[in-house]
C-alpha cells in the first residue's frame, strides 16, 4: 500500500536531517529515507558528517592536538608529564563513541520533531512518487507532495591508486587506522589532505602530502596560504607541490606497503609508504536515484541542477547540500535544507552564498570569509587591509598559542568589510564574528567602535578591524591598494 506524505526527503545529512526536521516543525507530514548502514548492519541517520566525516575527523584532530600538546607544550607552562604515549584504539574507540552519540541523536530528534525515518534505498520513480528498497529487497511505494533530495557525495577515486581499503584507503579509512603508520602517504593537499595528514603526523607518522597544483590552497588568501604552508611544514607535513600521481604498486611479499609514482617538474618519481590516504575531492552521489522518466536535470559533473532556492527544474522536486553546486560543506547544505523546508510554507527565506564561512581545522585553524586580496585586486576594487598578528594578543601568549594573524579587508571608500582571512587558534570561532557582522553589512569601523572583553583571542579581530582604518592600538598595520 502507499505511504502518503506530505515531504519525502532522501538522505539524512546535515542537509536531509535539517530538512525533514524543519518541515515537520511546519505542520508537514515527513519522511526522510536512509540507506547507510553502520558495521553491525544497522540503520544510521546523519549521512557523511556525522559518520565519516566533520565530526570523527575532528574527534581524532582534537585527541592528537591533545597528545602534541601534552608531548611538546606542557613543559613551558612548567609541567612534566613523564613520557607521553598513544594508544590508538582508544582513541578510535573515543571518536565511534562520539559519532554514535550524535547519530543517535538524530533519531531521537526526529522522534521529537515526528519526523519518520525510514531505512533502505529511494528511488524517485515520478514526480511525487518514491519507491524505497529495503535492505532485505522487499520494496515500498511513498507518495509525496514535495521531494526534498539530499543524497550528498563520496570520495573521487583516481584510477593510479585504486582503493583496497587496507594500504590504499579514502578518508573513511583514515578514520580506522588501528595503528600509527610509520610512512603514510596523502593524495591531494586539499581540507581533507591537511586534517587528516596533520593528525597521523602528530601521532609520529612521517607524512608525504602530494598536489598536483603548484599553488598550495589557491582558495586561501596568499598571505594566510603562505603562513599556513609554513606552520604546517614545521610540524612535519612535507607537502609536494607540482607532484602528479601517476601510479602505484602494492608490495607482494613482507609487510603491507605501496610504492607510489609522480610525476614532477623534475621528472618521475617514486615513494613508499605503509598507507597511502586518497583524498582528491569528492562527487556528488546521484546513482540509481532518479528514474531519468522524472526529467531532473543533472550538470556536466553529476549535480542536480537547482535554482538559487534549490528548486529543480521539475516543480515539487528540490535538491540540498552537496549534491547540488557550491561548496561541500555541511553548514551550507543545513542552511538550504531550512531554506527549501519554510520556501514550501510560503516564506521568504533565502541563502547568502556570498557569506558561507570555510574552516580547515589543523592547528591553527585557517578561516575565512568574503573576499580575499587576490579577488578583489582582480575585480579592480580599492580597498583597505588591516593585519592584526596573534603574537601581540594577550590571551594567545599566555595560551602559548600565538601563531597566526587576523586579516581584515573593508571597501576603501565605503568601508563596508569585504573579507576576513585567520590563520590562529580558534580560527573557525573568530571568524563567525565576521560572518555575523558582514550579514548586518558592518563596516569596519563598526567592529572598531565594538567593544571587545579583554582578554580575548577576539581582540585580534577587533584590531584587525582598528587596523583596516590605521587606528590599531596593539601595533597592526594598514595597507592601502588601489584599483
Ligand atoms: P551527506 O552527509 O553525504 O548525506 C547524504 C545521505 O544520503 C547519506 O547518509 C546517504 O547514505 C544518503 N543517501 C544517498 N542516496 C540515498 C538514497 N538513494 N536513498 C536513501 N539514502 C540515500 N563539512 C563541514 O562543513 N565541516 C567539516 O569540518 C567537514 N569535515 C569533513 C571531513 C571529512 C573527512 C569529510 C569526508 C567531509 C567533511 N565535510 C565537512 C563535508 C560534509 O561532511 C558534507 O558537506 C556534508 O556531509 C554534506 O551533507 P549532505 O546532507 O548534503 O550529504
Ligand atoms: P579538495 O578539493 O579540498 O582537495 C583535493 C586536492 O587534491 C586538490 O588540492 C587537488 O588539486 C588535489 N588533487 C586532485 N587530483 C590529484 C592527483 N591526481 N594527484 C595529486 N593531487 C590531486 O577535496 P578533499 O580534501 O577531498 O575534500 C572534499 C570536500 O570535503 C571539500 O570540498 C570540502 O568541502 C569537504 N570537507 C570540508 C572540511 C571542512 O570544512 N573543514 C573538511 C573535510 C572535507
Amino acid at each position: 500500500m502507499t505511504k502518503e506524505y506530505d515531504v519525502v526527503v532522501i538522505g539524512s545529512g546535515p542537509a536531509g536531517y535539517t530538512a525533514a526536521i524543519r518541515c515537520a516543525q511546519l505542520g508537514y507530514k515527513t519522511a526522510c529515507v536512509e540507506k547507510w548502514l553502520d558495521a553491525k548492519e544497522k540503520t544510521v541517520y546523519g549521512g557523511t558528517c556525522l559518520n565519516v566525516g566533520c565530526i570523527p575527523s575532528k574527534a581524532l584532530l582534537d585527541s592528537s592536538h591533545k597528545f602534541v600538546e601534552a608531548q611538546s607544550h606542557f613543559e613551558v607552562h612548567g609541567i612534566s608529564v613523564g613520557k607521553v604515549s598513544i594508544d590508538v584504539p582508544a582513541m578510535v574507540a573515543r571518536k565511534d563513541k562520539i559519532v554514535n552519540q550524535l547519530t543517535s541523536g538524530i533519531k531521537g530528534l526526529f522522534t521529537a520533531n515526528k519526523v519518520d525515518g525510514v531505512a533502505g534505498t529511494a528511488k524517485v520513480t515520478a514526480v511525487g512518487k518514491v519507491i524505497v528498497t529495503a535492505h532485505d529487497g522487499s520494496e515500498e511505494e511513498f507518495a509525496a507532495k514535495h521531494i526534498i533530495i539530499a543524497a550528498g557525495s563520496v570520495p573521487i577515486d583516481i584510477p593510479p591508486t585504486p582503493i583496497d581499503h587496507q594500504t590504499i584507503v579514502d578518508s573513511t579509512g583514515a578514520l580506522d587506522f588501528q595503528e600509527v603508520p610509520k610512512r603514510l602517504g596523502v593524495i591531494g593537499a586539499g581540507v581533507i589532505g591537511l586534517e587528516l595528514g596533520s593528525v597521523w603526523a602528530r601521532l609520529g607518522a612521517e607524512v608525504t602530502v602530494l598536489e598536483a597544483l603548484e599553488d598550495f590552497l589557491p582558495m586561501v588568501d596568499k598571505q594566510i596560504s603562505k603562513e599556513a604552508l609554513k606552520i604546517i611544514t614545521k610540524q612535519g607535513l612535507n607537502v609536494k607541490m607540482g607532484a602528479r600521481v601517476t601510479g602505484s604498486k602494492l608490495s607482494k611479499t613482507g609487510k603491507k606497503s605501496v610504492t607510489v609514482e609522480y610525476s614532477t617538474k623534475d621528472g618521475e618519481q617514486k615513494q613508499v609508504f605503509d598507507k597511502l590516504i586518497v583524498a582528491v575531492g569528492r562527487r556528488p552521489y546521484t546513482e540509481a536515484l532518479l528514474d531519468p522518466s522524472v526529467g531532473v536535470e543533472l550538470d556536466q559533473r553529476g549535480f542536480i541542477k537547482v535554482d538559487d532556492q534549490c528548486a529543480t527544474n521539475i516543480p515539487g522536486i528540490y535538491a540540498v547540500g552537496d549534491v547540488v553546486r557550491g561548496p561541500m560543506l555541511a553548514h551550507k547544505g543545513m542552511e538550504e535544507g531550512v531554506m527549501v523546508a519554510e520556501r514550501l510554507a510560503d516564506k521568504k527565506t533565502q541563502v547568502n552564498y556570498d557569506l558561507v564561512p570555510s574552516v580547515i581545522y589543523t592547528h591553527p585553524e585557517v578561516a575565512w570569509i568574503g573576499k580575499n586580496e587576490e579577488e578583489l585586486k582582480a575585480e579592480g576594487v580599492d580597498y583597505n587591509v588591516g593585519v592584526f598578528p596573534f603574537v601581540a594578543n594577550g590571551r594567545a601568549l599566555a595560551a602559548n598559542d600565538s601563531d597566526g594573524m587576523v586579516k581584515l579587508i573593508a571597501d576603501a571608500s565605503t568601508d563596508r568589510i569585504l573579507g576576513c582571512h585567520i590563520i590562529g587558534a580558534s580560527a573557525a570561532d573568530l571568524i563567525q564574528q565576521v560572518v555575523i557582522a558582514m550579514e548586518f553589512s558592518a563596516s569596519a569601523e563598526d567592529i572598531g567602535l565594538t567593544m571587545f572583553a579583554h582578554p580575548a583571542l577576539s581582540e585580534a579581530v577587533h584590531e584587525a578591524a582598528l587596523a583596516a582604518n590605521g587606528h590599531a592600538i596593539h601595533i597592526g598595520n594598514r595597507k592601502r591598494r588601489k584599483k
